[in-house]
């Protein structure tokens, strides 16, 4: 006999007052949680079950986490499996089959040119921990302290990913990335030069190349160049691919590494497994995180041998042998692989941005839609006002709220990003069905259309 009876289980608290206690106890930080004052109970592939009985459809998927959305029949077996095996689930950066596998699985899923002989650090469980140890290894491989990256880039939220992020109101107060060299995106829709469509492109790489040849530029040769291939906090901003060839070429014939950051585009999110695959370059480094733990916590950074200048040591960290992100990140690997959800991702983006493209012609407050694979942007503007001089209206991040708001109220969860956080990101799970597809335009165009001034 226990000698306590196990408690008799009790009824979920409201809703209402778990969220009133999340207001007044977490931090003044919360973000996802103020834009969807909702309790997730239960979810399911792309469907979270609200604690009021609701049901959304979410394409925010953990902020692109989830390519096998919620609780995915694959990864539960996966966990399933590792729990009952008795594996210990903590084990700093040891040696388990379940890491050697996960680690098979991974190489596999890389281009060939990248991964054959390159090496692959555990870091804390984060994206900006995969960040911030690929700038530290570029800076011990090269001796050199600098970075380049590029405006409207995210990288997460410590102190060196922030560096190199563009978004000011998160760096603000605190001090800038001194050594942090800021580049031009290019943005065909807001052309950092205001000249739009493949002329901003070409000048975008050339500026960049010219830059870092004048002796007077200003630019101490630096220790990497990190880039995203879409940029995903920014607003669903693709590279196009003969620009990133050509920041592959810049960057290696000045031998500054190239690190780009799949922590978002990875995985199958982009219609290819991994973003640098439809230009074909191959970086110096890739750091990933999101999708590969399976929705569980894990990060890496892959990069060439020829860059192990590491010691021993050099970069530690208790949390870097997750069993169960293993499990979950291997199986999730080889599902996307073996059931082409890449293409599939493909398939269904080119269906969303045709369908979003229509609603554009009908629905002013439509300003953009652009992306790639399933990492689509909707940008939403003040067509009342005057254009800029690439013909772009100003972004309307009140009229997105608004479009955020009316989503949730219609059973779909889309969050903002962008420059302006005017950008409806759709990244719904890669296993989204073609039902599912229908579903999100219905409520996407239908809220559009109820919270655009008329
Ligand atoms: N890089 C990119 C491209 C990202 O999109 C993010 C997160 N949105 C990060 C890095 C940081 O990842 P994390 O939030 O896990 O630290």
């Amino acid at each position: 006999m226990p000698l306590t009876a196990a408690p008799a289980a009790e009824p979920a608290p409201p809703a209402e007052a778990i969220l009133r206690r999340q207001r007044v106890r977490e931090s003044a930080a919360r973000t996802y949680a103020r834009s969807f004052p909702i309790v997730p109970v239960r979810a399911h592939g792309m469907t979270v079950e609200g604690a009021d009985g609701r049901r959304y459809l979410d394409c925010l998927a953990g902020a692109g986490t989830l390519a096998l959305g919620h609780n995915h029949p694959a990864v539960l077996a996966a966990i399933r499996r590792t729990l009952d095996s008795g594996a210990p689930l903590h084990l700093l950066d040891l040696a388990t089959a379940e890491k050697d596998d996960f680690t098979t699985a991974l190489l596999e899923s890389l281009p060939a040119e990248f991964a054959t002989g390159a090496r692959v650090h555990f870091c804390g469980p984060a994206g900006t921990d995969a960040v911030e140890a690929a700038l530290k290894l570029m800076q011990t491989a090269t001796g050199r302290r600098g970075a380049l990256a590029f405006t409207g880039g995210y990288h997460g939220m410590t102190a060196g990913a922030l560096a190199v992020s563009g978004n000011v109101a998160v760096k603000e107060p605190l001090p800038s990335g001194g050594d942090v060299t800021r580049l031009p995106f290019p943005f065909r829709y807001r052309c950092p030069f205001g000249l739009g469509g493949e002329a901003g492109e070409r000048v975008s790489a050339q500026y960049v190349e010219r830059l870092l040849d004048d002796p007077s530029g200003g630019v101490v040769r630096p220790a990497a160049m990190i880039v995203e291939v879409v940029q995903g906090e920014g607003g669903a901003v693709p590279a196009p691919d003969h620009w990133l060839r050509e920041m592959r070429r810049i960057t290696a014939e000045r031998g500054i590494p190239l690190i780009v950051d799949e922590v978002q585009t990875g995985v199958g999110r982009t219609g290819a497994m991994w973003a640098v695959e439809h230009s074909g370059i191959t970086p110096d480094a890739m750091v990933l995180s999101k999708a590969i733990g399976g929705s569980l916590p894990l990060a890496v950074v892959v990069y060439r041998e020829e860059y192990d200048g590491w010691r021993p040591g050099a970069h530690t960290g208790t949390f870097r042998g997750n069993t169960l992100a293993m499990a979950a990140g291997a199986a999730t690997l080889r599902h996307v692989a073996a059931n082409g959800l890449a293409r599939r991702a493909a398939a269904v983006g080119r269906y969303l941005m045709t369908e979003l493209a229509g609603l554009q012609r009908q629905l002013p407050v439509i300003g953009d839609v652009r992306g790639r694979g399933l990492m689509i942007g909707v940008e939403l503007v003040d067509p009342g006002a005057e254009p800029d001089v690439c013909g772009a209206y100003p972004a309307d991040p009140a009229l997105a709220r608004r479009v955020r708001e009316a989503c949730l109220a219609r059973g779909l969860i889309v969050e903002l990003g962008g420059r302006h956080d005017a950008v409806l990101r759709l990244l719904p799970p890669l296993t989204i069905t073609d039902e599912q597809a229908h579903a999100v335009l219905d409520r996407l165009s239908d809220a559009i259309a109820a919270a655009a001034p008329r």
